[in-house]
Formats: structure tokens, sequence, C-alpha cells
């Protein structure tokens, strides 16, 4: 049985109506997230913001991985902070369920993936913080994270520590990637380590300590859109698919 992963979506309101679509509220994932899963040998299920933290352990009940999509910013009241005037749209039901989500998925040891706003919510979940924007709290020197090319177009380069996780995945020291985010972490959580910096510091990919008790991968650039850019993006997917299926496997036997 090919694994199910979860992936989570976002809530869009229409603000104009016309002749043939009313007001209304739409869930939304990009295709990219459920196809690199798909591709991948799992079962992609989109799991739309509606629930509260009572039902969330039901829901990571049915799955064997989750993934965490990118998005708006998550609220800093998750990381203890107040917001900045830089900080950008927050949409409040998805910030409460992707939390009540993540802690129901580390509970019952199910592999994690995020991308983008997903490693995001993993740290601030599990206890880090995180800045609420880059360029007016680091400073305009950095590197621009925030490309206006397309999103399969690489703009800059991280550094992947070597014996790591995604060193294993990505096969090489280097990856080129996309930069869609204007927030990053600022304190690692307890449970996470490094495993991609970009030239400036800014933390690219995160994992779990012990990666063999507990899968948790984290990318802050959007691998997805980058699939049909190299290997080492598509990579990502599988190796979660492949984690899920192991873990799966684990439950069944035991
Ligand atoms: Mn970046």
């Amino acid at each position: 049985m090919a694994p199910v992963i979860g992936v989570t979506a976002t809530l869009k309101e229409d603000l104009e109506t016309t002749a043939t679509r009313p007001l209304g509220k739409f869930i939304r994932t990009d295709f990219d997230y459920v196809e690199g899963v798909a591709q991948a040998g799992g079962v992609p299920v989109v799991l739309p913001p509606v629930v509260g933290h009572r039902d969330a352990g039901d829901i990571v009940g049915s799955l064997d991985g989750l993934l965490l999509s990118g998005g708006s910013d998550l609220h800093p009241s998750y990381y203890g902070e107040e917001p900045l005037p830089e900080l950008d749209i927050v949409i409040p039901e998805r910030d409460e369920f992707e939390v009540a989500l993540l802690k129901a998925a580390l509970r019952r040891g199910i592999p994690i993936f995020g991308i983008c706003r997903g490693m995001q919510v993993l740290n601030a979940a599990l206890g880090g913080t995180l800045y609420q924007d880059i360029p007016s709290q680091l400073g305009p020197e950095g590197l621009r994270h925030c490309q206006e090319t397309p999103k399969w177009q690489a703009t800059h380069e991280v550094e992947v520590r070597g014996g790591s996780a995604a060193a294993g995945i990505t096969g090489g020291d280097t990856v080129k990637v996309n930069s869609y985010h204007h927030q990053a972490i600022k304190d690692l959580a307890e449970d996470l380590v490094v495993s991609a910096y970009a030239a400036d510091g800014i933390v690219e990919a995160v994992e779990s300590r012990d990666l063999s008790s507990r899968w948790i991968v984290a990318v802050q650039w959007h691998a997805e859109a980058m699939r049909g850019a190299g290997v080492e993006h598509r990579r990502f997917f599988e190796a979660h698919v492949d984690a899920a299926e192991r873990h799966a496997l684990g439950r069944a036997a035991a």
C-alpha cells in the first residue's frame, strides 16, 4: 500500500463577486505539492484548515506522513512576540490547524516534511522563534530572499552540512535554490539541527537530531516548484514518502 501523505492547504477569501462566482471562501494548495507526493509514490490528501485541536489526532491517525506547505506568515504569538509592522498576511484558522496537526503528528511519530512556511511553523511549534521580516530586522546587506523571477529558477545557493540527512538526500554540499520568504528562523528549536545555510547566514534547511527515531526534514526554499530544475529537489519528496512507507510498515509489524 502506498503511504498516505497529508498536504496542508490554505484558506482564500474571494473579495470580489462576479456573475458566475459569488463571494466565498476557498481552500487552495499549489498542485506542485500534491504532484510531488504522487510522483514520489505517495497518495496525497489535501487537508483543509477546518477543525480545532480536538480533531487533529483523528486526522493524523489516517496519515502515514505530513507535508506542511508554504504560504502566509505564522502569527508571532506562537513564538511569544508581538507583531511588527512588516508582518505580512496571517490566517488564524490555518495557524491553529497546522500547529495542532503538527503536535499530533509529533505524538504519532509520522515523518514530517516542511516547506518554507512549513519549516517556520515546525520551528515555532517546537519552541523556536522567527525573524518576522528579514530586511527590517537584519538589514539590507544579506541576500535577496524575495525573488521576483519564476519559482522554478534558482536565485541563491545553500551550503549543506556534511553528514546531514539533507546531504544524503541531495548528494552534494551545495544546492541552488529559489527564495520566496521574508521571514526566517531566528532561534532554533532544541530538537532541530541546521542542515543548510545561505551565504548570509539565513537558515535554509533543518532536520531532527535523530532521524532514525523521528524523521523530520524541512527546507526554506520551494522544493516543490523546482522538481523539474534538479533531481535533488525531487529527492526530498522521495525521501519523505520512503520514510512514511517505512513508518507504516513498522506500525503494521508492531
Ligand atoms: Mn532564501
